[in-house]
């Protein structure tokens, strides 16, 4: 696939809030100067490459800057430019953004020994955490880079899929982007699984076909009903995922039988609000039964750990085959597919003064509630801590070593685990280790000697004026740098 600048233009000025054509267009054409002359492995010029990216979080509804940042993202690498010319040229906001993604495009998970992947894996969560943007970045870069694996390499495929199976799409999946995990996992599964690849298109073929004709069908008799019973509702049907078909063939009560499956290919109801879903629900079963023992799984009473909201029902169709059924609002829905880039939306759109369509939308980015991102960052990685599933478990627990916390304002600060607040003082600067009256985490006041935990919110107040370190924290403090400035200061005359 590839977009052309045009559809980049017109993609920005649908769903970015407060969009500049003319910072788009400079921002494109020193990049298209920069990479003249550089051709992809797919022959196509590498423009081409940055222009994707960039359309990539324009449809997501991210930022102007982003965007910028993404048509330039790839220059310091191709092109030797500086951070400062960059931040001269465009501005701070876009530079730091560029720096991110490089330096943790820097990060490569796969082929390094184990302790390499760590750190690295651990310097992507820190330059992630510090906004969410870059990762945002990161993740559309690599969308376009596994959707155009076929110009590259051969070596290079195999771990450029398989990291983006093991690290791209769980993160995806934990920023809520439905669709971003369903598009990087389907695009990696052939390099990955060739032949069961192969297999898994073969023996869905014919049941793809079958259920499309069938649920043609009944997409119509919904829309009669609903009309009828006026519930205003778009119904569409929505074919499954190829790796998201594999991974349930294997599961041992399927044991790779395609005929216990029934969400080949789902009927989609989404309706203006959450009263509604219910309404449909209720229309929905008065004219096909709920399947016993499949039933109905109500995820907007109660949400996934995701945040995914959605009834799941299963229905028998009027020739005796089991559909599924999935009911969400349109608010819903938005938060579905796009996740963390939908969820963060409407407050900034609202400050910003966004037209009351993106609002509604939902399309609009809001870039600087930092801490309700930090937090879900905290969570994820607490989720790959406590899964083996696509990690070795002893990487896990050297990741565990690192705890993650957050100033108030959201700044990322790591820390070897078991750090105190004391060891926070001095991480954020030596100053404010000598200025330590009290530490507050999540608001509460702890001694200076309690353990932090990820996800911790710690806030140092100040003495008014400049005192000696106490040495009694040398038997508690974790990190070297505190260690060693206690020693310092409170030898000092
Ligand atoms: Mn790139």
């Amino acid at each position: 696939m590839s977009v052309s600048l045009d559809e980049l233009i017109s993609e920005s000025k649908e769903k970015v809030i407060l969009f500049n054509e003319d910072r788009l267009l400079r921002a494109f054409n020193f990049a298209a100067r920069k990479h003249l002359g550089q051709v992809r492995q797919t022959g196509e010029p590498y423009i081409s490459h940055v222009i994707n990216v960039a359309y990539f979080l324009a449809s997501w509804g991210v930022d102007q800057a982003s965007i910028e940042a993404a048509l330039l993202h790839d220059t310091p690498d191709m092109s030797k430019v500086a951070i400062e010319e960059l931040r001269e040229q465009f501005g701070d906001d876009v530079a730091d953004l560029i720096d991110g993604v490089t330096r943790v495009g820097k990060v490569q998970l796969r082929g390094s020994h184990d302790s390499e992947f760590l750190e690295n894996l651990r310097r992507m969560f820190v330059s992630m955490a510090q906004d969410i943007r870059v990762v945002l970045i990161r993740l559309a870069d690599r969308l376009h880079n596994v959707a155009t694996l076929e110009g590259v390499a051969l070596s290079k495929q195999k771990r450029i899929a398989l990291e983006t199976l093991e690290v791209y799409a769980p993160l995806a999946e934990r920023l809520g982007m439905g669709k971003l995990k369903g598009e990087l996992e389907d695009l990696a599964f052939p390099y990955i699984f060739p032949e069961e690849y192969e297999w898994v298109m073969e023996v869905a073929r014919p049941h793809f076909k079958y259920s499309e004709i069938n649920v043609s069908d009944i997409i119509q008799k919904i829309r009669q009903q609903l009309v009828k019973q006026g519930v205003k509702a778009k119904v569409e049907g929505r074919p499954k995922r190829k790796y998201s078909l594999y991974k349930k063939l294997l599961r041992p009560e399927i044991n790779r039988d395609i005929n216990l499956i029934h969400d080949l290919m789902a009927v989609r109801v989404i309706t203006t609000d959450t009263t509604s879903c219910y309404s449909a629900l209720g229309i929905i079963h008065q004219y096909w039964k709920p399947a016993p023992n499949l039933g109905i799984s109500d995820f907007i009473a109660q949400p996934k750990p995701n945040g995914y909201r959605s009834i799941h029902t299963k229905v028998f169709d009027n020739k005796g085959n089991i559909v599924e059924i999935q009911i969400r609002s349109e608010e819903m829905h938005q938060q579905a597919e796009y996740g963390a880039a939908a969820h963060f939306a409407y407050a900034q759109a609202k400050m910003s003064g966004a037209s009351g369509e993106k609002l509604k939308k939902g399309l609009a980015f809001k870039i600087d509630d930092k801490l309700a991102w930090v937090k879900q960052l905290v969570s994820w990685q607490q989720m790959v801590s406590n899964s083996s599933e696509s990690f070795h478990q002893f990487k896990l627990d050297a990741l565990a070593h690192h705890i993650y916390v957050f100033s108030p304002n959201g700044d990322v600060y790591d820390l070897p685990e078991n750090s105190t607040p004391v060891d926070f003082a001095f991480g954020v600067h030596s100053d404010l280790g000598q200025y330590i009256h009290t530490a507050m985490v999540n608001s509460r006041v702890v001694s200076l000697d309690t353990p932090l935990k990820s996800g911790d919110v710690v806030e140092i107040h100040k003495t008014k004026n400049k005192k000696k370190p106490n040495r009694g924290w040398l038997t508690f403090v974790k990190t070297a740098k505190a260690r060693s400035e206690i020693k310092k200061l409170s030898a000092e005359k």
